[in-house]
């Protein structure tokens, strides 16, 4: 290498900030704020995450990181006027892992780095304790044995708690220094066997090795895992802080604790967090003693406390958010050990928001970055209440959010016959496979035995919206004699109540009662928020979504159907109806009139079936509408093949041979299966559907577009304001929209003439088949809008039939990592994203007032909302209980924010 300037790999506090997280890791840029703050921390340095990602590839520490740490260590040595293992007086330190994303308790850390054989005498001399000297070495082979050297912890423990029973004891605080003297005998012991070698008595080997083994614990496997859950990437390392010891075992001045600056449980002001007499680092979290509540420290050590308090308003005013904090207490002064930006819960995140806002620490444009549309999802499910006398079984993986109260039952057809009597099930099994999916509709939530949260349950139960507890593995599920048994021999029989906290995992037998949330229940109009008694929740929400409806520029609809969807998505806030799918409209007794219509031989017949259904979806359309009025209504053509509303093939061919062969013969009944073996398609979902059904059967799309004319006909004489939009599913060329178009030109004119009322409904298209996003263009001179209907084109884009490979092989596909998230779920940016902007161009560029939105189920997907306002679209519609995330999440797009928030 030529003469450039070496890599700085290592950072003093005194030189880093807490905006250089990725190079310093969050606790040692957090280290470095505090300390140019003037707080009081005790002095060291940062090894950079640069140099544990070449220590991970090259297997070896850069060159000149040897040399680095020594002078930095030379530094803290003149700072601590000690010598890191000096046999008289002990300069001891800390080897600390840190990564710029938190991850808790996932690495290591070392302390008590420079005590040997010969400067445990010196601490204990300078000290004036032999008692905390040996506790400290003690805890150095301890922690040292397991990280670097990997020997498996439980064994110190035992040899710890032998020592304790011993003395006839059960807390640490009752052996002596001879007892620990024991102790530390008895783990050399354990290295030594375990190693073949002595415990390294040499303080520099000591500090280097514990180094690596930060390094290494990047690549635990835990820690693998938890990034993999958590979707950090994979290659961003750790850095290492070395950390002067300060000491919280020197006696009962001394201790340790941790704080928050608000209850990150419910975001209430207050003096949050615990504190342990006599005692060093995890102690606090491990719980080895009782810990005393921290408001306690006041009158353990007022002047600690009041330093501590005042310190921790200095914090969150610097932070402007809830800090979360380590500090130690040595010989009654106060040392601070970490801080970062504490996690919370969903109801923490929006009160702490607004209370911020309040004392003027934040705007609200920042109130509305720091809260995320997940979370306020999770605020919307009902909730159980604690309390109640049911029993708690065993508790699984948390895969789906809600609350779930049913009787047991075993099978996919158990829970369809129970739930058609009205009953409410849970569907319980061993593991689900794509045949239980009528069994997971019916039911109210899907307890498993077996599987992660990739598996086939978890990941269909959360795109139903399902309550869903999953891997609970302590349950033996016997689907044979419809039981299961729980720890403890308890044996729940189908029939038995049951429920489940999919936001939890747990699981009970009995009914734990359950409330509606507030949060939905503000939405729906039932608290208002500037009441005297609306609750602190329940404000922030209001205030937050308010101004997140100021500050976005893309419009929320909604899809509904049904005029109660209607009537509730504009209570959450929709300003319209993106997609109103006309499907549901044909089925239960209209049934009938299809299998007429299809059947139909000759014009005559096919008329008569089409002037039955017409007034029975005109009657539709006015409630849809009336539930909308002022507001855009886009009605979409009917969509899927006709044959899904016949019989199933095989059913009706085996009625049809049991009455042949009984001596019954029904021409009606043959004529209906020679139409269903005719219509029988191998691949549905790339058949006679969408506008080829309107351009194949004729008078279909007319009877549905004179439908929706004349039901806005009757609105406004009725002294309404429907906004009609006619929606074409599944174009793919220009001409299929043009012929469809002049047909329903042609009916709205004859409409509006026997009316003598001016009604146009805006006519558009879906853009759901790859080949109309890439002729976006074309199709734009024939369309007043385009709704990307997001699901169909994934499902072309990927080649993908959804219903058969989500729940075949996604799971796989989620673990092999090729993709992180469902395409489904939230959109795939880099493809099918790429031909919504494809689309939007063509389109614009043809048409430059052309309407534009979005109607699959990412319209509702925070990610995925950010993306739309990124190309620019006109609105999202999504389902009715998506339609507050949507609002929150275009609020924040607007305002720049990160999808994960805070
Ligand atoms: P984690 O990331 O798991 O919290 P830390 O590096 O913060 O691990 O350290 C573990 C425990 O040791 C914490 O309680 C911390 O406060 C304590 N600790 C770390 N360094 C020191 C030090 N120099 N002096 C005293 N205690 C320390
Ligand atoms: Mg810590
Ligand atoms: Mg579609």
């Amino acid at each position: 290498m030529s003469g450039s300037t070496p890599t700085k790999w290592v950072y003093d506090f005194s030189e880093g900030s807490k905006d250089q997280k990725d190079l310093l890791g969050g606790k040692g840029a957090n280290l470095a704020e505090m300390t140019n703050l003037g707080l009081p921390v005790p002095p060291g340095f940062t090894i950079t995450t640069d140099a544990c990602r070449f220590y991970l590839e090259h297997g070896s520490t850069p060159e000149e990181l040897d040399a680095q740490v020594s002078e930095h260590l030379a530094a803290l040595e003149r700072a601590m006027g000690k010598t890191l293992g000096d046999p008289a007086d002990p300069l001891l330190v800390s080897v600390r892992s840190g990564a710029a994303a938190s991850m808790p308790g996932m690495m290591e850390t070392v302390l008590n780095v420079g005590l040997n054989d010969a400067s445990v005498e010196g601490l204990a001399r300078q000290s004036g304790s032999d008692r905390f000297a040996w506790d400290s070495y003690r805890r150095l082979i301890q922690m040292f044995g397991k990280t670097v050297l990997g020997i498996d912890g439980e064994l110190f423990d035992d040899a710890l708690d032998a020592v304790k029973a011993e003395q006839g004891t059960e807390s640490d605080l009752d052996l002596d220094a001879d007892h620990l003297r024991d102790v530390v005998g008895r783990y050399e012991a354990i290295v030594r066997e375990h190693t073949g070698r002595d415990f390294p008595q040499d303080p520099r080997e000591q500090m280097d090795l514990a180094i690596n083994a930060v390094f290494d614990s990047w690549n635990a496997e835990r820690a693998i895992l938890y990034r993999r859950r958590e979707r950090i990437p994979s290659d961003a390392g750790t850095a290492v802080n070395v950390v002067a010891m300060v000491f919280g075992n020197l006696g009962m001045d001394s201790g340790t604790g941790v704080a928050f600056t608000r209850d990150p449980g419910s975001g209430e002001q207050g003096v949050y967090g615990d504190y342990l007499q006599n005692a060093q680092g995890e102690d606090v979290v491990a719980g080895i003693r009782n810990t005393v509540p921290l408001p306690d420290l006041r009158q353990i050590d007022e002047g600690a406390y009041e330093e501590l308090l005042g310190i921790m308003s200095r914090l969150e005013a610097h932070y402007r958010d809830l800090c979360d904090i380590e500090f130690t207490v040595e010989r009654n002064k106060l040392w601070m050990l970490q801080t970062r930006v504490g996690k919370r819960t969903a109801a923490a995140a929006f009160r702490i928001a607004t209370q911020l806002v309040d004392e003027g620490l934040i705007d609200m444009d920042e109130a509305v970055r720091r809260v995320t549309g997940d979370q306020l999802a999770q605020l919307m499910f009902p909730r159980f209440v604690s309390g109640g006398d049911a029993q708690q079984l065993t508790q699984g993986m948390n895969a789906s959010p809600g609350a779930a109260v049913g009787r047991a039952v075993f099978s996919a057809e158990e829970a369809v016959k129970w739930a058609d009597r009205g009953e409410k099930v849970v569907l319980v099994r061993r593991e689900t496979n794509p045949d239980d999916l009528a069994g997971m509709i019916a039911a109210e939530g899907v307890l498993t035995s077996r599987g992660g949260k990739t598996s086939h349950a978890a990941v269909v139960a959360r795109g139903m919206g399902k309550t869903c507890v999953c891997g609970a593995e302590e349950l033996q599920v016997d689907t044979k004699n419809r039981r299961f048994s729980a720890p403890g021999g308890t044996v729940v029989e189908e029939g038995d109540v049951i429920s489940i906290d999919g936001s939890t995992g747990r699981v009970w037998l009995g009914e734990v009662p359950v409330e509606p949330s507030s949060v939905v229940r503000y939405f729906e109009g039932e608290i208002d928020p500037d009441a005297d008694d609306a609750d602190d929740l329940v404000r922030s929400v209001h205030r937050i979504l308010a101004h997140a409806d100021e500050t976005r520029t893309l419009d929320v609809r909604t899809n509904a159907d049904t005029p109660e969807d209607a009537a509730r998505a504009r209570r959450f806030g929709a300003r319209g109806i993106g997609l109103c799918r006309t499907e549901h409209m044909f089925l239960g007794d209209r049934r009938r009139l299809v299998e007429k219509l299809i059947l139909a031989e000759g014009d005559d017949e096919r008329q008569a079936a089409l002037d039955g259904l017409e007034p029975l979806q005109k009657q539709d359309f006015l409630e849809i509408f009336e539930a909308m009025d002022g507001l855009p209504v886009t009605v979409r053509l009917l969509d899927p093949p006709l044959h899904e509303f016949l019989p199933d093939l095989t059913e009706l061919s085996v009625r049809v041979a049991v009455a042949e062969a009984e001596g019954h013969h029904d021409e009606g009944q043959l004529r209906l299966l020679a139409a269903v073996r005719r219509m029988h398609e191998e691949n549905p979902m790339l058949g006679l559907r969408g506008v080829r059904l309107g351009l194949v059967v004729p008078g279909l799309f007319a009877m549905q577009v004179r439908a929706i004319v004349e039901a806005a006909c009757e609105r406004l004489a009725a002294g309404g304001d429907p906004r009609p939009e006619i929606m074409i599913p599944l174009v793919g060329a220009v001409q299929e929209l043009e012929a469809i178009r002049e047909e329903a030109d042609r009916v709205i004119t004859e409409v509006q003439e026997q009316h003598g009322v001016d009604v146009r409904p805006l006519i558009g298209t879906m853009i759901e088949v790859p080949r109309a996003a890439l002729t976006a263009g074309e199709i734009a001179q024939s369309a007043e809008f385009f709704s990307f209907g997001t699901n169909d084109l994934t499902q072309m884009t990927w080649g993908f039939s959804r219903d058969d490979v989500e729940s075949a092989f996604f799971h796989q596909y989620l673990d092999k990592g090729i993709f992180g998230v469902s395409p489904f779920e939230s959109l795939d940016r880099d493809g099918v994203g790429r031909l919504v902007e494809l689309g939007v161009e063509g389109g614009r560029a043809a048409r430059p007032d052309l309407k534009l939105g979005v109607c699959g189920e990412h319209g509702g997907d925070p990610d995925s909302v950010h993306f739309f306002h990124e190309v620019g679209l006109d609105y999202v519609s999504c389902s009715p209980f998506r339609v507050p995330v949507a609002r929150l999440e275009a609020g924040r797009a607007a305002l720049g924010a990160e999808r994960a928030g805070g």
